[in-house]
Order: structure tokens, then sequence, then C-alpha cells
């Protein structure tokens, strides 16, 4: 392997509870390494008694140690844990590529990317002024912003290091404290952040990570003492959620899924339009909520973007993710399957397949959950493949007469996540990003940059907003106090 397999993963047995670590007997989920099924590490699933130790924990930290540090001081613990994230990021790379199958420096990417947020949050925390407001003569009001307190985060499988820190990170510059369950597939990431954190001087119980499955998430969501729960992950377990955390009633910011269309109009530079599309679903699969999974492009540059597109994917090299092959497994054999279905039921209605639609069984690692890149043309827009998330490496494609037909096509699905466009015309470009049904738009340049702004969905696929300084909102209270005199 060009990089070396973590030799310690086993130790991660654990939940991080109060700083410690805490061990449970009975029900145990394998963590597999998707490219060859060895087995990484052996995790608990959290029951609800443990969830209310962790979320004691967390209410125990707000009023204590964490609620009573200036804000400044709280930034400088977390620029520390920043720190120490980029210091360990070849480990913690490596641990994500075995756990989630995807190649070492898209891992190594998304460990970047946690120091960031970290960073970028600490940012934050000692900026969070409230405002005085004028009532008259005789009374002033003021706004100050306070912790909302204990939040709770259910984390999806597909980039659990960055989503785990896209959560945390404002949360605790709000002052708040986090009870983080990770997706059952991957937990090991959130442990080792969390674990930096107390090496960082994180006050033990300021971030506690309780792993399991939906029903350790679930206890989590209708914790009575959780006042925010934030949830990356599907729109079906997302409407569970949401149901969950409504007795007692909690805040809920919910990114969901997705069905993202790519426009590419006349004139374009196809060229950056296809690295754009190759980046918006082949990157990690095509497991990502932001995928570019609906091409709808003129019809005049139909045929040369699905070939130049085909030509890129065909060049990718297959392998396990510690060798940083440009394309990884899926994130199991489950889950190659449930993609492989959604293929075989869109060949089966007569939809033509150009490129893929099959497994790969690369030599280095032939029992992993390898599938190819895939392009069906010229597919109905409500057919199962074109409105469906497949959350794997498959794109549909669709021809737009002009840029309203593309833009109707655009908003005909049910979720609205992301966005893109691809147009030499600033005004087609201006119109479709008012228009386009979608929590954020890539003009020019599908997925490129954006860390900093806010994000989230429309429709189906989300309310509320992460990144940027929109989230704060989810980790802050808003008090109103009026004095008389
Ligand atoms: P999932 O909905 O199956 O699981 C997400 C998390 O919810 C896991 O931690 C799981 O254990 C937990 N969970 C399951 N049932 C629950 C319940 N009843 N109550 C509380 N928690 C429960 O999603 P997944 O398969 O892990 O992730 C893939 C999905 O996540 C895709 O739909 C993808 O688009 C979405 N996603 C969205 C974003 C975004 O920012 N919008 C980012 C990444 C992934």
């Amino acid at each position: 392997m060009k990089y070396s397999y973590p030799t310690d993963t086993e130790q991660f047995d654990f939940h991080l509870i109060d700083g410690q670590r805490i061990r449970q007997a009975g029900v145990k989920s394998e963590i597999r390494d998707p490219a060859n099924g060895q087995l990484v590490a052996q995790l608990p699933v959290g029951t609800a008694e443990i969830v209310s130790d962790a979320v004691a924990s967390s209410a125990q930290a707000l009023k204590g140690n964490w609620g009573q540090l200036a804000p400044y001081d709280r930034a400088q613990l977390m620029f520390r844990l920043a720190d120490l994230i980029d210091q360990n990021d070849a480990e913690l790379a490596a641990l994500e590529t075995v756990n989630v199958g995807k190649p070492y420096s898209q891992a190594l990417r998304d460990v970047g990317r946690t120091a960031k947020y970290f960073r970028f949050y600490a940012g934050v925390c000692d900026k969070l002024n409230g405002e005085t407001v004028s009532l008259g003569p005789d009374q002033t009001g003021w706004v100050q912003p306070e912790p909302v307190g204990v939040t709770a985060h259910i984390l999806p499988w597909n980039y659990p290091i960055s989503t785990f820190a896209r959560g945390a990170a404002p949360a605790l510059a709000a002052g708040a404290t986090v009870v983080a369950k990770p997706a059952e597939e991957t937990p090991i990431s959130a442990l080792a952040i969390a674990e930096l954190a107390l090496k960082a001087g994180i006050p033990a119980g300021v971030l506690n990570v309780v792993c399991g499955d939906g029903s350790t998430g679930a206890a989590l969501a209708s914790h009575p003492d959780v006042a925010q729960v934030t949830f990356t992950g599907s729109t079906a377990t997302g409407r569970k959620v949401m149901q969950a955390a409504s007795n007692p009633i909690a805040g809920v910011t919910l990114e969901l899924g997705g069905k993202s269309p790519v426009v590419v109009l006349d004139g374009t530079n196809v060229d950056d339009a296809v690295a754009g599309l190759a980046r918006g679903i082949f990157f990690n699969a095509g497991q990502i909520c932001t995928a570019g999974s609906r091409l709808i492009v003129s019809p005049s540059l139909h045929d040369e973007v699905v070939e130049k597109l085909s030509a890129y994917a065909r060049g990718m090299s297959v392998d396990h993710g510690l060798n940083d092959p440009d394309l990884g497994p899926l994130i199991s054999l489950k889950h190659r399957d449930r993609v492989s279905g959604f293929v075989e039921r869109a060949r089966a209605d007569g939809l033509e397949c150009v490129l893929g639609g099959q497994e790969i069984i690369p030599e280095t690692c032939p029992s992993g959950a390898f599938y190819a890149p895939t392009i069906f043309t010229h597919v109905p827009v409500d057919a199962e493949i074109a409105q469906a998330e497949v959350f794997g490496p498959v794109l549909t494609t669709h021809i737009a007469h002009d840029a309203d037909d593309a833009l109707q096509i655009a908003n005909a699905t049910r979720y609205g996540l992301v966005a893109g466009i691809y147009t030499p015309d600033i005004t087609q470009a201006m119109q479709f990003a008012r228009n386009v049904e979608a929590g954020q738009v890539f003009i020019n340049g599908f997925l490129k940059g954006g860390d900093t702004l806010p994000f989230g969905g429309v429709k189906e696929s989300g309310i509320g907003r992460e990144k940027g300084l929109a989230a704060m909102a989810s980790y802050t209270a808003q008090k109103s106090v009026v004095i008389s005199h």
C-alpha cells in the first residue's frame, strides 16, 4: 500500500463520555474495511441509559467548566484542537480511509476541512455580540445571545469527520455542549477527534460521543434534556428525527438528501463542465449529498459532454483507498447491492446505460464493494433513477432545449440541496441562481469552494443552515431583556 494501514483501530471499542472511554457489554457493531472486508473495529451500540449518561455529562459541562469560560478562552482551546487535527492529519486520514473506503487524498482533504471548521468557529467565539434596542425615553432593551443548551448531532457515514466538525464546532463556539452519535458504520473519526479535544484542553463532557445505530439516535433525538438536534442523513430518517424532537420540543436542523442538477448550456467551456461533473458524481464514489447526479444539457453539447466524461471515468484508477486511487469502494456490499438495484431496474425499464452499470472487481481487492462509474442517457425526468437518491457514481442525462426548459427540469424533483450551471451568459446564470429551488448554487464551478458559506436545503433536502455564520442560529438562543427606568 502507498499509505500504511493504521495499526490500532481495535482500540476504538468505546463511547467517549465525560472524558472517559466507556466500554459496554452486549451487542457490538462490526466495522469492516469496505475495500476488503477486513475487521477494523467492534463498537458498542449505545443504550438509552448510555445516551442519558452522555446528555447528563454535557448538561453538567454546560453549566460548569465550559459555561464559565470566557469566549476568548474557549476560542484558544478550539484553535488548539484545530492544530492537533492538522498535526495528526495523516493518521486521521488513514483511519477514515479504512473505515469509509474513500481514497486517502480525499480523506486527507476531509481532515483539513475538519480543522478549518474548528478554526473558523474558534474565531467566532468572542465576536458573538448582542445589540441594544431603543424603546423610548423610559425603557432600554437589549438582546443577548446565549448557548442553546445541550446539542445532539446525529451523523451520516459518507463524510464522518467533517460532518462531525461542521456541527460540533459552531455549537462549541456558541458555548453549547455536544453529544454526537456517529453513523453505526463510521464512528471512529468522531471518537478520535473527541479524544484530541481532551488533549487540547477542552473540558470533559463538552464533547461526548455515543456510538450506536438508529435506536441510539432515536433515544438521543427524543431526550428531554437536549435543546437542539442537528441531523444529517436521509430524508426518511430526518422525518423521524423531527418527530422525536417534538416532544419535548427541541430545535431541529435537518441536512438531508439531494438529487442535484448540473445544467450545461450552449457556449460553455465543455472541459470545465466535465471537470465539474466528474467532481460532482464520481468523487467519494458518488456518495455525496450534494452529488450532481442529473446532467441537464443543450442538445448540441450532449454527446460531447457524455463522451468526455466517459473517457475521464474509464481512466480512473480503482483500488484500496490507501493506494490513493481515483475511485474507492462504496461504504458496504449492502449499499453496493442497493446501487446495483437502481441500475438494474432502470435497465429493465429500457433505459440506455452508456457507461458502467456493473460492479468492479479490482485484482487487489476482489471482495470489495466497488461499483463502476455509470451513465444513463436521455432519461425521462420522472424515472426512478432520475428521482431517487442513488448515492453512488450514477449519472442521468436530460436534454434541455433552452434555459427555461433547463430550469424546469432542474426543479422537477422533491429535493433542493444544491444546483450547478455552466454558461457564459451571465443573465442566464443569474436567472437560474434566482429561480432554481436549492440551498446553494454553483455557477461555472460545480462544488468548487464555499466551505464558509451557509449550507442546507429547501424542500425535502432539509431545514436550517449549517456552515458559515448562519449556523450559529441553531446553537444560540436570543434572550431579550427590557429595563424600565
Ligand atoms: P441515515 O438516515 O440512514 O442515517 C443517518 C444517521 O441517523 C445515522 O447515524 C443513523 O444511525 C441515525 N438514525 C437512523 N435511524 C434513526 C432514528 N429513527 N432516529 C434517530 N437517528 C436515526 O443516513 P445515512 O445512510 O447514514 O447517510 C446517507 C444519507 O445522508 C443520504 O441521504 C445523504 O444525502 C445524506 N447526507 C446529507 C448531507 C447534507 O449535508 N445534506 C450530508 C451527508 C449525507
